[in-house]
């Protein structure tokens, strides 16, 4: 209770009717359903302190009572029928397929560490609730490879390793979910065509709705849906952007700005199987978030604010792995180590944390 009533008094941006209204529905109900969300509102501050906000956002520094009420409703649940609090996160595509981010088309040490963080959000949150929380990775990545550019086998590849390593380390609150789960007939184009032809809505319908997200004064869905597809084109130019790229920067600008269309167009119809195969799990998501998302951004390794394992390397420092690009690492003169079976698994490189940080960032 202490937590929700500081965050309430800390808030100052007029939400005051929020506020209220969540200080009363804390106590319908009678003591019991409080205790219950005190509890789900402790279990959600161990998440809380790894969620990406959208920067220009006032809840980027504390969260406020809309910030935590969606998300609310999934973990109470889970606490009265005393089973998991589940999380679904669509991630892990594959990796990019430019080689100045990354050290090959496998899951490498970056993975291994992203794995293990999320497992441990996963124990966090058990301290609180004995059935614990397990989070579904729901790859995207055979959903709109085509888009990107990774080839299918280098998608299944990627896929395999994944869940071998959670095997392997015996992660067992992580699990994994692909497009082949659901759609078992035909090849991965037809896939994917049923996918969209069920779940999918149209080119023009979407670019209406990031047109409109552009002012600040349009609906959630809206100004979430600009959000989104800045962040992707800007994953996709700078994965087009390696040595030997003919086209120019304005070219390959235009181009980013189309794909990412047809990648969100995608996504969005694999959030909404998502939503309709895992109804009461809280959707989880590697982009930041604004307030009152149904959508709870969250960071992939601790103290990692915005780089995915994906697109970059894992590089060790005296303070532990931080991500970045592998043409980074390289210039900081980190030294590659291998995994035990041989294959590039991440970098080594002296120094503390922040300097390195600071220096890959120059
Ligand atoms: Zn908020």
């Amino acid at each position: 209770m202490l937590a929700a009533q500081s965050t309430i008094k800390n808030r100052t941006d007029g939400a005051a009717t929020t506020c209220q209204t969540y200080a009363r529905s804390l106590n319908e109900g009678g003591p019991k359903i409080g205790q219950v969300r005190e509890r789900a509102i402790n279990i959600l501050n161990e998440v809380i302190p790894f969620r990406r906000v959208a920067s220009s956002h006032t809840c980027s520094v504390s969260p406020c009572p809309s910030c935590l009420e969606p998300h609310l409703p999934s973990i109470i649940d889970a606490l009265e029928q005393a089973r998991p609090i589940t999380f679904v996160l669509p991630a892990f595509p594959g990796k990019s397929p430019n080689k100045a981010k990354v050290l090959g088309v496998l899951p490498d040490m970056a993975e291994r560490r992203s794995l293990e963080f999320l497992a441990q959000l996963c124990e966090r949150i058990q301290k609180f609730h004995a059935p614990g929380a397990r989070i579904i990775l729901c790859s995207d990545g055979r959903v709109f490879s085509d888009v990107v550019g990774i080839r299918e086998d280098d998608v299944s590849a990627y896929q395999q390793e994944l869940s071998q390593i959670i095997d392997e380390l015996a992660l067992t609150s992580i699990s994994t979910f692909n497009l082949e789960d659901v759609f078992a007939q035909g090849d991965f184009v037809q896939m994917r065509e049923a996918l969209m032809s069920q779940f999918g809505v149209s080119l023009e319908e979407l670019k209406e709705k990031i047109r409109k997200g552009g002012d600040s004064s349009a609906a959630l869905n809206e100004q979430e849906a600009t959000q989104m597809y800045r962040g992707i084109t800007r994953f996709l130019f700078e994965d087009s952007v390696y040595e030997g790229q003919l086209k120019s920067r304005t070219a390959l600008q235009k181009e980013s700005r189309n794909k990412a269309y047809e990648v969100i167009r995608r996504s969005n119809a694999w959030s909404e199987l998502i939503a309709a195969r895992f109804p009461g799990a809280i959707r989880l998501s590697i982009h930041p978030q604004i307030c009152s998302s149904k959508k709870l951004g969250i960071r992939l390794i601790s103290n990692e604010s915005w780089m995915t394992p994906w697109h970059g390397v894992a590089v060790e420092t005296d303070e532990g792995y931080i991500l970045m690009k592998r043409a980074e690492a390289e210039a900081l003169g980190a030294q590659l180590i291998y995994s035990s079976q041989g294959r590039p698994s991440h970098y080594k490189l002296s120094g503390h944390l922040s300097l390195v940080a600071e220096r890959s960032s120059r």
